[in-house]
């Protein structure tokens, strides 16, 4: 019989993750470290021990959404005294000791470069009774090597369980950005630019493989900027370190998010052509199509500069697909110059484009230099032409695969509600080709992690429906 005498009862853990992919990863290695304390994850807030939040500041719509959040489990705590709640990430780093003044029954408040402490601050908060406020050094607080140091990384803690599936994994290669867009919060909440060393990724890769991972995603915030000196002055670039991930046995395809349209170098464009693991998918936002909003934006570049850019990645590698982000309503931004980014996204025929209504962020330059002048009805209004436009073009180009067979690397169940129309079998599956269109199809659930082919037969603008070909289970040799 077991001896439960000296059984410690775990704890529970309830976390959720708004943002960017940079946040999922910071997410999984928070629970590798919270596991490691005890703690076990569970989906329901009312039996949680502690309840984290990692949050965005991107917009303020992502802010709202968890001041709101912490607003219900107010009362959970007063119930539950001994529930600790804690604040992660961008939003910590942000707004700091204010969050633990809106909302007093906050344990916890620690951003992006210190979550390396999330156990002993939640100790701490439980043992001294008072909250515990851990965050990095701002921007302009000291030299770049000090600024630089504040923001910790990680070890290589992994935890498949929070991972979007098992096959599938985000990997940090840059921490940090310095481009300093006059939109944007990111140089400050995540620091300086610093790019991981190649052996650290490539170590980290191979545990993942070992863990059964078969995808992997290179983060960075602009991560064809990745550039890392060895003290011999050897540079290791994104090329060389995709070549050396190509090599891990185990990985079938290896994706990379999200570039910036001045570091898309040759040999950038080259790997990605000749290592057939990599995918022939590049997501490089253009953010507007008018010369005059990107100079105030300050992105360095011009829209002759990121045609000719997304000229070349296609003559490069043939069979390429391209995503976007778009900002509609920056300031200053008028009919004249917003109508230049509507026939910029309709040249430039992207696979996708995420368009956003420009949401003033405290901290950054266009908040202090430019008037937020464009109404909110005016952003919707060009929010939604843009994305009418995107759809049109992204519903031509995937019809064009009706008939075609792809080959897809198989995800697993289709957790969506999209049906091929007609359609009321049993679950399917979901799967991305090498240029990161979607396909659903049916299939047994062994193919998970697998290749396989699929022959389509119908396409929204967001999914190819089809069925498996070439034999009876689809798998590719
Ligand atoms: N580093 C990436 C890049 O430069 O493309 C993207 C990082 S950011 C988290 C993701 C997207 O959010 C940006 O590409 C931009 O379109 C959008 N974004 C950033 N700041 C914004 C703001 N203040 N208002 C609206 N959208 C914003
Ligand atoms: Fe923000 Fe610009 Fe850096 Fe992207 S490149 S994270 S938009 S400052």
């Amino acid at each position: 019989m077991a001896d439960d005498t000296t059984a410690q009862p775990s704890k529970k853990l309830y976390i959720e993750t708004v943002g960017c992919q940079m946040n999922v990863l910071d997410s999984e290695l928070v629970v590798a470290r919270l596991r490691d304390d005890g703690y076990e994850l569970t989906d329901d807030i009312d039996q949680a021990d502690a309840i984290l939040y990692n949050t965005c500041s991107v917009r303020q719509h992502a802010e709202d959404k968890i001041y709101s959040a912490l607003g219900r489990i107010k009362n959970l705590k007063r119930e539950k005294p001994g529930l600790s709640i804690g604040v992660l990430g961008c939003m910590a780093q942000k707004d700091q000791g204010s969050i633990l003044k809106r909302a007093p029954h906050v344990d916890v408040v620690i951003g992006p470069g210190q979550l390396g402490r999330v156990p002993e601050l939640l100790s701490k908060a439980r043992a001294e009774e008072k909250p515990q406020l851990a965050v990095s050094l701002a921007r302009n607080a000291g030299s770049r090597d000090r600024v630089t140091s504040s923001f910790d990384s990680y070890d290589a803690d992994r935890e498949p369980a929070v991972r979007p599936s098992p096959h599938q994994a985000y990997l940090r290669v840059m921490m940090g950005c310095d481009k300093f867009c006059t939109y944007c919060i990111v140089p400050s909440v995540r620091g300086p630019e610093q790019s991981r060393p190649p052996d650290a990724i490539v170590a980290e890769a191979r545990l993942l493989a070992l863990q059964g991972v078969k995808e992997i995603t290179l983060v960075g915030q602009t991560v064809n900027s990745y550039k890392h000196k060895t003290p011999d002055g050897r540079v290791a670039r994104l090329s060389d370190l995709l070549a050396r991930l190509h090599d891990i046995d185990g990985l079938v395809r290896i994706k990379f998010i999200t570039s910036f349209p001045n570091d898309m170098t040759d040999d950038l464009l080259q790997a990605v052509r000749d290592l057939p693991k990599v995918s022939r998918y590049i997501h490089v936002p253009a953010q507007s199509g008018c010369d005059d909003v990107l100079k105030r934006m300050k992105r360095m570049y011009t829209v002759a500069f990121y045609e000719e850019m997304l000229a070349r990645l296609r003559e490069t590698i043939p069979g390429s697909s391209v995503s976007s982000d778009f900002i509609v309503g920056f300031c200053g931004e008028t009919d004249e110059s917003f109508e230049k980014t509507a026939r910029l996204l309709e040249r430039s025929r992207f696979k996708n484009s995420f368009i956003f209504k420009y949401s003033a962020r405290t901290g950054t330059k266009a908040d202090s230099l430019f008037p937020d002048d464009v109404p909110d009805e005016v952003k919707r209004r060009r929010n939604h032409i843009l994305l009418d436009l995107q759809t049109a073009i992204s519903l031509e180009d995937n019809r064009a695969f009706i008939g075609r067979e792809v080959e897809v690397l198989v995800e697993g169940p289709s957790r969506s509600t999209t049906r091929k129309e007609g359609w009321d079998g049993p679950d399917q599956l979901v799967g991305r080709t090498t240029c990161d269109r979607i396909a659903v199809f049916p299939g047994p659930e062994s193919l998970a992690g697998e290749m396989a082919r699929v022959r389509i037969e119908q396409a929204s603008a967001v999914t190819l429906f089809g069925g498996l070909a070439g034999g009876a289970n689809g798998r590719t040799a």
